[in-house]
């Protein structure tokens, strides 16, 4: 399958600062794949966020070599509106990136500054708030809403430019269990029901194993590691390097390993732990 993005050699500097947030961060994504990206804070995760859009380095200048690639346009050559037809950014804290009076001129906000046709964007919105299930929630202030719904707003606004790519910074980290919860079931169905290529950061491992395809290991401002899920969460010495704590049935089955259980895989969901955990005898 044909690469919707890429990254070569990308090394980034902010301004006024000697040491790279970024280094040399290299790699491929397919069409409509779902990739996570996980590693502690301070490793550059937001940084190389912002790389999609071409925010780095086009609103936050520093110093920058290498190049990215999204939907066949080069961040260096496109301008920020152009790219954010291709790839939307849903960032952490959706508050800062809402600020029109109602849900419907935020949600078409984007559409209205590309000169679309006053129908087409009627439709759009429509679409994308019934997409994130907030139907009915149209003139409601969006300031006003909760936490949960404001991050499904920011992810409706982007979805209403009908990029291929959708990139979301820890959209989950600042809301309760619930709002969590069905924030990533409208990230999970952007990406199975809408074929969108999904590229998400998360300290929410559970959720990474469940959905993602492959996983990014970002440590220290370098992509340290990339594997599936399984690899990733059964590598003890990567997970403490990189100060991640995996899914905690991966956990129980580690554990159940290092006591003598003969645990022939790591599972990463209970419908996987049960079948192994069965009739579990000592090696
Ligand atoms: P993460 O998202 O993994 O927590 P960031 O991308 O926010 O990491 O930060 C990576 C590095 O870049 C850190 O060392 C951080 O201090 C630095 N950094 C982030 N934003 C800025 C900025 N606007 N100016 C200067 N340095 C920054």
């Amino acid at each position: 399958m044909a690469s919707i993005i890429q990254f070569s050699n990308v090394t980034y500097s902010y301004p006024r600062t000697d040491t790279p947030a970024i280094r040399d961060i290299s790699f491929e994504v397919e069409k409509g794949e779902f990739v996570a990206m996980i590693g502690p804070t301070g490793a550059g995760k937001s940084t190389l966020c912002y790389c999609f859009n071409g925010a780095v380095p086009q609103l936050f200048s520093g110093e920058m070599s290498g190049t990215v690639d999204v939907a066949g346009c080069s961040t260096f050559e496109k301008e920020i509106p152009v790219l954010a037809q291709h790839v939307g950014l849903v960032v952490q804290n959706a508050r800062t990136q809402l600020f029109n009076v109602s849900v419907l001129q935020e949600v078409g906000f984007g559409c209205e500054n590309l000169g679309m046709p006053r129908e087409v964007i009627r439709d759009r919105v429509r679409q994308a708030l019934e997409f994130v299930g907030l139907t009915g929630f149209e003139d409601r202030e969006p300031g006003a809403l909760s936490g949960g719904q404001q991050q499904r707003v920011a992810i409706a606004c982007v979805l209403a430019m009908d990029p291929d790519i959708l990139v979301l910074d820890e959209p989950t980290s600042e809301l309760d269990p619930i709002g969590s919860e069905q924030v990533m079931e409208v990230i999970a169905r952007l990406n199975h029901e809408l074929g969108k290529t999904i590229f998400l950061v998360t300290h929410d491992m559970e959720f990474v194993a469940k959905y993602a395809r492959r996983v990014f290991v970002l440590s220290d401002h370098q992509l340290i590691k990339v594997g599936t899920p399984e690899e990733i969460f059964s590598d003890q010495a990567l997970l403490e390097q990189a100060r991640i704590r995996p899914p905690q049935i991966c956990t129980v089955a580690m554990k159940l390993r290092e006591m003598g259980y003969l645990i022939t895989s790591i599972p990463l969901t209970m419908e996987e732990a049960v079948p192994l955990f069965t009739g579990l005898s000592h090696g």
